[in-house]
């Protein structure tokens, strides 16, 4: 079926775009944005970590659907769409953790469906891969060429090594099947509508300042992580997806500069002047 393309805008036309995972925390960001730039998004969500409330302001929106569905099945039938993303994924390790073979199923048999379906639908697909990929770096920070230092058999395995896979999924889609790919390693990320109860180290300092108890850092504090706010995410996810096809390897998207934990627990506590002390805790595994 041929694609009514609108005038539009800035000069360009309006897009049918699928979000996979857009009642997600970067997903409902994203689907926000693509609707105020005047595209039409098609949400599909299995709700699993992402809440309804998340996109209840879009729902009666005449550009937004919503469709509950599970990725790891194929994807419904629908009218044709231009860009999808890939946001469907359990993204803190406490959620990926909870249903590993689930979320291994997720990465992989998600991806698939997607591709197959951007494949059919001529569309350009982006994936929100991670900076996991490059597992415990021995490189600092890590350029999109360093092969990283991972576990293929430990408790972060499920995501770590799923996303790699979808990465080389990508890669053969893109090769054998000519599909107009893009693959963001995002780094990690924060902001409004992140789950209380995510359990990654940004919402937790905040929720535990604020109710006055001691943040919890793992081990020493020394490990750096950046820490990306989402409205400059969503842009470079964007930006990532309009670039020019010669920009199909994966590319990192997150804040330059690095922080350690412990900074970060002092920069809350500081920022909310809240009485909390620091408490430490073993550092988990990987
Ligand atoms: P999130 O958990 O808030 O959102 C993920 C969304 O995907 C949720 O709405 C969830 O219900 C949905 N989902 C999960 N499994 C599904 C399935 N099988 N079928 C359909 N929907 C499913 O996580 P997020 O922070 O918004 O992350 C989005 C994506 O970005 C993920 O792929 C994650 O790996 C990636 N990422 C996020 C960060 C970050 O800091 N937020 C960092 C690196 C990578
Ligand atoms: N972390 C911490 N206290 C917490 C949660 C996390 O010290 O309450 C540490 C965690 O061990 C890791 C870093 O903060 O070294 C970032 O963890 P997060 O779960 O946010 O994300 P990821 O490890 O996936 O980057």
């Amino acid at each position: 079926m041929a694609v009514t393309r609108i005038s539009f805008r800035d000069g360009g036309a309006r897009k049918r775009v699928l979000v996979a995972g857009g009642a997600g925390f970067l997903g409902c960001h994203l689907s926000d944005r693509l609707i105020e730039a005047g595209h039409r998004v098609i949400c599909l969500d299995n709700l699993s970590t992402g809440q309804s409330s998340n996109v209840e302001h879009l729902l009666g929106h005449p550009h937004f659907t919503f469709i509950a569905h599970d990725v790891v099945e194929p994807i419904p039938f629908m009218r044709r769409v231009d860009q999808i993303y890939n946001l469907a994924c359990p993204a803190s390790p406490p959620s990926y953790q909870k249903d590993p073979i689930q979320t291994l199923k997720t990465n992989c048999l998600g991806a698939l469906n997607l591709l197959r379906f951007a494949q059919s639908n001529q569309a350009r697909i982006l994936q929100s891969s991670t900076s996991e990929v490059y597992g415990d770096p021995t490189v600092s920070p890590q350029p999109e060429s360093y092969f990283g230092n991972v576990n293929t058999v430990g408790p972060r395995s499920c995501y770590d090594e799923g996303k790699r896979v979808v990465e080389a999924l990508f890669r053969e889609f893109r090769l054998q099947r000519g599909v107009s790919t893009r693959i963001a390693r995002i780094f990690n990320t924060y902001g409004p509508r992140m789950s209380p109860q995510d359990g990654r180290v940004v919402s937790n300092f905040v929720v535990q300042a604020l109710a006055g108890e001691d943040l919890t850092v793992y081990g020493d504090g020394s490990q750096t992580r950046s820490f990306c706010y989402v409205d400059d995410l969503v842009t470079g996810l964007m930006a990532l997806m309009e670039a020019p096809d010669a920009v199909q390897d994966p590319v990192n998207l997150g804040n330059p500069c690095e922080f350690t934990i412990l900074e970060l627990a002092r920069t809350v506590i500081d920022t909310l002047k809240a009485p909390s002390g620091i408490q430490f805790l073993d550092l988990p595994v990987d």
